[in-house]
This record gives structure tokens, sequence and C-alpha cells, in this order.
């Protein structure tokens, strides 16, 4: 399994303890990612 191109499954949705939102996925073989959302108060565009 040299060349496994990971699959990234939506695996929910979680919130950290600032507010921001976690979402976490996970792949077939048991890798996991996690990417994090700020809170809206910091929305540079507005
Ligand atoms: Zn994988």
């Amino acid at each position: 399994m040299s060349q496994h191109v990971h699959v990234r499954l939506n695996h929910g949705l979680a919130v950290s303890e600032d507010g921001d939102l976690i979402e976490q996925s996970r792949c077939r073989c048991g890798a996991t990612w996690t990417r994090t959302f700020q809170a809206a108060e910091d929305d540079p565009e507005r």
C-alpha cells in the first residue's frame, strides 16, 4: 500500500471551547483531519 490516495470522509462537526467550528474527516485507512473555522466575530470581511 505504497500509493494510497486518502479519501476524506466527513466524520462530523464539533465546537471547540472557544466557539470555533471544527470539521472532522477521516479516511478508511485511519488517517484523520481536522479543519477549524474561526467564530464569526472575527470575520475580516466585515
Ligand atoms: Zn487513507
